[in-house]
């Protein structure tokens, strides 16, 4: 069995990086928590006029590389492995990809070590990868395929409107796995 596992949300903590590095770079401005985010693109669920600033974060060398691990994660990970599954990560780099493409790796081989940095997939079309099942927090994943596998949806606040997919967690995540 192959499980495709996105990086940013279901592994990487990317709210809780963003509001770090946020209070850091521009300390007293408005900080929205994990639990009141409504949409899936963080600078949406902020005024217009912080968005170059929001970008300004996004962009800084180490933001991606430092992101913190979501809990439950590494154990998740691990246990699938042991479990004799093909477990890889597959991710969509920015479209403006400075440091965002190396920091992903480096991000894997510091928190998952190097040898899992070796089934890494980068896509933007997430649709053309096979496999069984894909956990991404990202409501609605389109490309130019249909594709092969199931999309369990990372359960987040933000993506509380789509209705139609399975929702898994780093709890819950083995009653769906090992039906
Ligand atoms: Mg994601």
């Amino acid at each position: 069995m192959i499980i495709l596992i996105d990086q940013d949300g279901p592994l990487a903590d990317f709210t809780a990086g963003f509001n770090s590095y946020w209070a850091k770079m521009f300390p007293g401005r408005l900080i929205i928590s994990k639990e009141r985010r409504k949409n899936f693109y963080l600078e949406e669920d902020y005024p217009e006029d912080l968005r170059p600033l929001i970008e300004k974060v996004f962009f800084v060398e180490g933001f991606y590389r430092n992101l913190p691990v979501v809990e439950g994660a590494i154990e998740a990970i691990g246990e699938m492995i042991r479990a004799g599954f093909d477990v890889r990560i597959c991710t969509s780099p920015r479209t403006r990809y400075e440091n965002c493409v190396l920091e992903k790796y480096q991000w894997v081989e510091n928190n998952f070590g190097h040898e899992f940095t070796k089934g890494m997939i980068m896509t933007r079309d997430k649709t053309l990868v096979k496999g069984d099942y894909l956990i991404d927090d990202k409501p609605e994943i389109i490309g130019s395929a249909s594709p092969e596998w199931e999309h369990l949806l990372f359960d987040y606040p933000y993506n509380q409107d789509a209705k139609n997919k399975r929702r898994i967690n780093w709890k819950n995540w083995k009653d769906i796995i090992f039906p």
